[in-house]
């Protein structure tokens, strides 16, 4: 397949570092690629960012047939720009393609276009430390037919998105607040791909935590409403003793590239790791004896996200005084050292482009 590129003849503007919020403000170009049964994927091109046209009978838009990818690009202090984990991020878009019913697509021929992509869109990746450039990688279904099946044809495109640093502000524990009113997902639905509708299935919860003060929400399994799964759209992880627990992945958790680093980072360094079932009433009860040390998300936007108060039922905990503690500190060091360049690529997660 031959990539086109069609360039916008006025270059717009980034904003300042200091102005980038998260996913608001988009580059010049996107990468577009279409799929037919006869044809499979098709015609990629790389073109200016324009909206696109569908017809109302989209099915995408009636039956959520999506799936999508969050991932970085990073400028080094020497200009250099570096991919964190990409080919592992369409990895995973292809695991959710399967559990979706869309079409698989070639990762390296979809890793060479992107990097064809970020060579043009250079210019639009912020250089200050903490900054970054999200990419956002998305297939939606396009037959315009409204019966539930899946579509014969799909969309594939990437979008770019300078974003500003998650921690300008300091980096700040979260509260958050266990819902056992609502679930996220169950084990034999698509928890475990990221897929729109699990995003508009977290929005009630989301939103009376918010009401209650509360950043985001520690979700519990669907079924006993006792293990943990995830907080917001992070993975999470609990530091108990000498014990660092994340849930094992079960079918219903989506598995973040994140969470694999913190546990590639912390096995190399000979920390006790145990991917497990964690209730709930276990943490609550850490807590009392005080082996509850940290707590922590773990995700691409923040990477890591310190969780300094947890409020289940009547009960209220606060985790290390409120305070970030030095594990989430030193992985969120150590991953973001990688990222910057500032430290050497031990594990081989970086792309450099060119
Ligand atoms: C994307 C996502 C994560 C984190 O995955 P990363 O690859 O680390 O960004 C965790 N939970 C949910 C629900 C997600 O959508």
């Amino acid at each position: 397949m031959q990539l086109s590129i069609t360039k916008k003849n006025k270059q717009g503007t980034r904003p300042d570092d200091s102005e980038l919020s998260f996913g608001k403000k988009f580059t010049d170009h996107m990468f577009n690629m279409d799929y037919s049964p006869s044809k499979g994927w098709h015609n990629p091109r790389i073109e200016p960012f324009a909206n696109i046209s569908l017809s109302p009978a989209t099915m995408v838009l009636h039956y959520g047939q999506e799936i999508f990818e969050g991932l970085k690009a990073y400028k080094t202090s020497r200009k250099d720009i570096q991919l964190f984990r990409a080919r592992d991020s369409f990895k995973r878009m292809n695991r959710s393609a399967k559990g979706l019913c869309v079409p698989e697509i070639d990762i390296d021929f979809i890793m060479d276009c992107l990097k064809e992509l970020l060579k043009i869109e250079r210019n639009w990746i912020p250089e200050t430390f903490g900054t970054s450039l999200y990419i956002r990688p998305t297939i939606i279904a396009t037959d315009a037919f409204l019966g539930v099946k899946a579509s014969d044809t799909y969309r594939f495109f990437i979008i770019l998105s300078p974003v500003g640093a998650y921690y300008a502000a300091g980096f700040n524990p979260v509260k958050i607040l266990v819902s056992d009113e609502h679930v996220r997902a169950v084990k034999g639905g698509v928890g475990e791909y990221k897929t729109s509708g699990n995003y508009a299935a977290s929005l009630l919860a989301s939103e009376k935590a918010t009401k209650q003060g509360y950043a985001q929400v520690l979700w519990l399994d669907g079924v006993e409403r006792k293990y943990i799964e995830e907080v917001g759209s992070m993975n999470i992880f609990f530091y108990i003793g000498d014990e660092l627990v994340t849930p094992e992945l079960n079918g219903s958790i989506l598995p973040g590239i994140t969470r694999y680093s913190v546990l590639q980072l912390a096995r190399k360094w000979g920390m006790k790791v145990s991917e497990r079932k964690i209730s709930i009433n276990e943490v609550m009860n850490a807590h009392k004896q005080k082996t509850l040390k940290e707590v922590f998300g773990t995700g691409t936007a923040a990477v890591i996200s310190p969780v300094g108060e947890i409020k289940y039922r009547e009960n209220i905990i606060t985790i290390n005084h409120g305070k970030t503690g030095n594990i989430a500190l030193k992985f969120n060091t150590s991953i973001t050292d990688i990222q910057y360049g500032k430290a050497e690529d031990t594990e081989s997660w970086i792309e450099k482009i060119e």
